[in-house]
């Protein structure tokens, strides 16, 4: 969406302060001994407290089979994006990557956001992975600019991942957000600066990072949703939605 009015850019801020806010409690929980379908109950459980909505739950993609059947997506290790929380629960142990993935609507306005969490100790490549892709994440953001170009966006991604070492996921990216989960445009998270279509003051984006440790190739897990690195390597994600303003972009969910 373009934010035109107050009353949607204080919708906007208040949904993306909610989410950080269920975020930072999954975070908290994410350890060793719980369930993928404990933290998809307390996501549920912690929006819907406060009147909200949770926006992948019955959502149906592009070319989807079915519906999304959960709040959460929580996708562990070599799982790359959209597992699946609570049809097959997953206990998470120490040395796992897991990514929280999370939607939520509030008075008509979506935002998206993710974050990947270690459980307990990991390794050290799973550190770098995990600072790597949020590096990129907030290179992604600082080069989103009013009067520049999706293209900015997807190279300062593509740059800090690959500069570290690790690969880009080709098939999935960044896109516009706040009255769809999806909306145009998608935004690539490799690409040439300058190209692509143009940056408006009041667009609404959710960037997303997708990294693998390995090489890029992802396969999609019969269950219809959960996309795995084919290789087994471990997949790093980051997303923030964000408000493109004059003097730059706000993160709406920090
Ligand atoms: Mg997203």
């Amino acid at each position: 969406m373009t934010i035109s009015n107050d009353a949607d850019r204080a919708n906007l801020i208040e949904a993306g302060k909610r989410l950080a806010g269920v975020l930072a409690a999954l975070r908290a929980k994410a350890a060793p001994g719980v369930s993928s379908d404990d933290l998809d109950t307390l996501a549920e459980t912690l929006i819907r407290a406060r009147g909200d909505e949770p926006c992948f739950l019955g959502y149906m993609p592009e070319g989807a089979g079915r519906a999304y059947p959960a709040t959460l997506c929580v996708s562990i290790n070599d799982e790359v994006v959209h597992g699946i929380p609570n049809e097959i629960p997953r206990t998470l142990k120490a040395g796992d990557i897991v990514g929280l993935d999370l939607g939520l609507k509030h008075h008509g306005v979506i935002v998206d956001a993710a974050i990947t969490v270690p459980i307990g100790t990991v390794d050290e490549e799973a550190m770098k992975l995990l600072s790597a892709t949020e590096n990129a994440l907030a290179a992604g953001i600082a080069a989103a600019k009013v009067g520049g170009r999706v293209g900015d966006i997807s190279r300062a991604i593509q740059q800090e991942i690959e500069g570290a070492g690790f690969s880009v996921v080709k098939e999935l990216g960044g896109h516009g957000v706040g009255r769809r989960v999806h909306e145009e445009p998608f935004i690539a998270n490799f690409g040439k600066p300058g190209t692509g279509e143009a940056l408006e003051e009041g667009m609404v984006l959710a960037l997303e990072p997708i990294s693998s440790a390995g090489k890029s190739s992802i396969v999609l897990a019969p269950d219809g949703y959960t996309f795995r690195t084919k290789d087994g390597s471990r997949s790093a994600h980051f997303e923030h939605t964000i408000l493109l303003e004059k003097s730059g972009a706000r993160i709406i969910t920090a």
